[in-house]
């Protein structure tokens, strides 16, 4: 929380306001390490973000990934439970040290995907999705970009790239209903980063549903010229 107090600030703060677990509010840390191990979905497949049918270890099946911008997504777990607390308080109570612990969690599950693997050998970049100027004017942080610049320092050979910017406002997705949320982001988004050209991108967001979101910023980088883009989130699911 609030990363740039002095450390006199922070020890004040944290006597008004101590390190409590997200979940079960045992005192000491912003998740404690029995909810930190409860992060990560227990289940393998996940529908078709395309075709909403066929399931898939990375939520774009086979079929679909021949004609998708979006090759697949990397899943830490279902917004539920712990997942869903912990992402409210990093978003709405502004507990910034959660991102660390999150992405730790996150880079555990990544470590432990052959698929993953394959990609880094590739030297991908990773980008996040951004947010549009106004909302990050009232978080002060955008949560997607600071859970990638964590997991980058955890995942070395991962280079964090900048360049992605949201051009409107738009309305949280999970607010809409399922048949507005690509229009909502259609045109939302432009690439001026460093050229894409035969790169794959790694695309980090907090949460998907429907996956409108990555699939629209997919289709930007595939235009400038990315030879694959995957999603990476914390939580897939509905509110
Ligand atoms: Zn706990
Ligand atoms: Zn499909």
């Amino acid at each position: 929380m609030f990363p740039t107090l002095s450390g006199a600030k922070r020890r004040l703060l944290d006597f008004v306001y101590p390190p409590h677990c997200a979940h079960c509010h045992r005192y000491g840390k912003w998740l404690c390490d029995d909810c930190a191990a409860e992060l990560p979905a227990k289940r393998q497949f996940w529908p078709c973000l395309v075709c909403g049918k066929a399931k898939s270890q990375h939520a774009v099946c086979s079929s679909c990934q021949q004609h998708s911008a979006l090759q697949g997504v990397f899943i830490l777990g279902r917004y539920d439970g712990i997942l869903k607390q912990t992402l409210h308080q990093l978003k709405y109570d502004f507990v910034t040290a959660l991102a660390p612990i999150l992405a730790t969690a996150l880079a555990d599950r990544l470590k432990l995907d052959p698929l993953f693997h394959k990609l880094l050998q590739s030297h991908p970049l990773l980008l996040s999705v951004p947010l549009h100027q106004e909302r990050l004017k009232w978080r002060g942080f955008n949560q997607s970009e600071l859970l990638a610049t964590c997991l980058c320092a955890l995942l070395t050979e991962l280079p964090l790239a900048h360049g992605l910017t949201r051009t409107r406002p738009t309305e949280t997705q999970m607010e809409l209903e399922r048949q507005h949320r690509f229009g909502n982001v259609n045109n939302a988004f432009d690439y001026h980063g460093e050229p894409l050209g035969g790169k794959n991108i790694l695309l980090l967001d907090d949460v998907s549903t429907t996956g409108a979101t990555l699939m629209t910023c997919a289709k930007v980088l595939k235009t400038a010229g990315a030879e694959s883009v995957w999603g990476i989130v914390l939580a897939h699911g509905e509110p």
